[in-house]
């Protein structure tokens, strides 16, 4: 689990506010999801042999003896939350939420812990035009945070659950001849969930694997149609993207449509956004069958690549000084003034104490236009010393009733110089 530094903190932070904004732009709602979950909920959505409920889950036991989970992915706890709000029958709905993912991973540049997400679900809209505008609306917001060069759509259609079954054991036929072959985890998902393999790294099952039936060739017409649809669509709008076969995602309620924004700038963990379609899980959770489609994008691996050509932006204007009780005092009230009266305006207030020469080579430091000094002589005349610290290094008394008059038209002119 990572501690997240300011410059880091001021990334994710510019992350959030680029996505809400495209998101608002597409007229999804903001929803807050709880961060626990029973057990159960992810046992029967992401499903029992998927890596991420065998042994990636935070799970413990709370005082009731209920069995608890850290959420490990949000679409599961959405999809309850939209069921037990009313918020699915005979409705059509764009959500999306934020906040800290959990899983039990080795942790390695890009793969922690504790992991943040932005997901999107949308819930009621069967057709490959949904699909469409959420991968519309992933690009827009690469483009706005300026990677869209280095991030690129992989797309795939899993077919329907039948389609999906039959070619399970198709693959599984053919897998079976090379099992030994096969690396131990593949050898082990042989049993337990063999879609999975397609998913592998090791070089040696890849190879295997190029001799395997292809997925696409057991979709069902349906499907098939969907998925010609949504890829006429995003030739029709522009968005470039490429068929690959071995995505299957590694949560079992998917169906249909899967994809995965990637990028070669992370090493292994290349996947800054993923998703699809789950047409079946609001049924399987016991709700009325609604189609689903969402995305997951992790803050984490975004903010990495971001963090290249960004600098730490602390912005301070003015920092207050003083020396001896009174002024310090004083210090705190004028700096509470030039708050409330220059709103925008960051105002430092130096705590501590400290020779003058000190305090003001740490206003230096902070990078601050303005100095305002405060002594006991200001304090008894009612007045302040003003220091501007870029542009002249001059140093002003005024009355301290005129401080904040001074410091706005400081400002409005340096603007102007700017
Ligand atoms: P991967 O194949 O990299 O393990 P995943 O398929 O397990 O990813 P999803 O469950 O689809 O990932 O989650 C969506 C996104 O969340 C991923 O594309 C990734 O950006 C991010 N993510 C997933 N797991 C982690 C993690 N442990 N640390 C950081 N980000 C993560
Ligand atoms: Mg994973």
């Amino acid at each position: 689990m990572q501690d997240i530094l300011p410059a880091q903190k001021q990334i994710f932070r510019l992350i959030e506010d680029t996505v809400r904004d495209v998101l608002a732009a597409y007229g999804y709602l903001e929803v807050g999801l709880p961060q626990i979950e029973q057990t159960r909920l992810f046992q029967r959505s992401v499903g029992e042999n998927t890596d991420i409920v065998e042994k990636e889950m935070y799970t413990f036991d709370d005082r009731n003896g209920d069995s608890l989970t850290l959420r490990p992915e949000g679409t599961a706890g959405c999809v309850r939350f939209a069921e037990e709000n009313g918020l699915l029958y005979n409705q059509i709905q764009r959500l999306w939420y934020s906040g800290a993912m959990f899983r039990y991973e080795r942790p390695q540049k890009g793969r922690y812990r504790q992991f943040e997400q932005i997901g999107a679900e949308c819930f009621g809209m069967p057709g490959p035009d949904i699909d469409a505008e959420l991968l519309l609306l992933n690009a827009r917001i690469w483009r706005r945070l300026g990677l869209d060069g280095e991030i690129s759509l992989e797309l795939n259609s899993l077919g329907s659950p039948e389609a999906r079954n039959q070619y399970e054991s198709k693959l599984v036929d053919y897998l079976q001849t090379y099992k030994t072959d096969l690396d131990e985890d593949s050898q082990r998902r042989l049993e337990s969930n063999p879609l999975r393999i397609l998913d592998s790294k090791i070089d040696r099952t890849r190879d295997i694997l190029k001799g395997a039936p292809l997925l696409s060739e057991f979709l069902d017409d349906d499907s098939r149609e969907h998925f010609e649809t949504l890829c006429g669509l995003l030739e029709d709008i522009g968005v470039a993207y490429r068929i690959n076969p071995t995505i299957v995602r590694g949560l079992d309620y998917y169906n249909r449509t899967v994809f995965e924004w990637v990028t070669d700038s992370l090493g292994a963990q290349g996947t800054v956004c993923a998703g699809g379609r789950y047409d079946g899980l609001v049924e399987q959770l016991g709700g009325r069958s609604t189609p689903g489609v969402g995305f997951a994008m992790g803050l984490d691996r975004l903010a990495l690549m971001l963090a290249e050509q960004q600098e730490l932006d602390s912005k301070v204007d003015v920092y207050l000084v003083s020396q001896g009780d009174a002024a310090r005092a004083g210090a705190l009230k004028l700096a509470e003034m030039l708050r409330d009266q220059l709103p925008g305006t960051n105002v430092l207030v130096h705590c501590g104490g400290g020779k003058f020469k000190a305090q003001l080579k740490k206003a230096d430091i902070s990078g601050a236009q303005l100095a305002v000094i405060l002594g006991e002589d200001e304090m008894s005349s009612g007045s302040v010393g003003v220091k501007s610290l870029r542009i002249s290094g001059e140093q002003v008394e005024i009355n301290q009733s005129e401080l904040v008059a001074w410091c706005s038209e400081y400002f409005s002119k340096e603007k102007v110089v700017g």
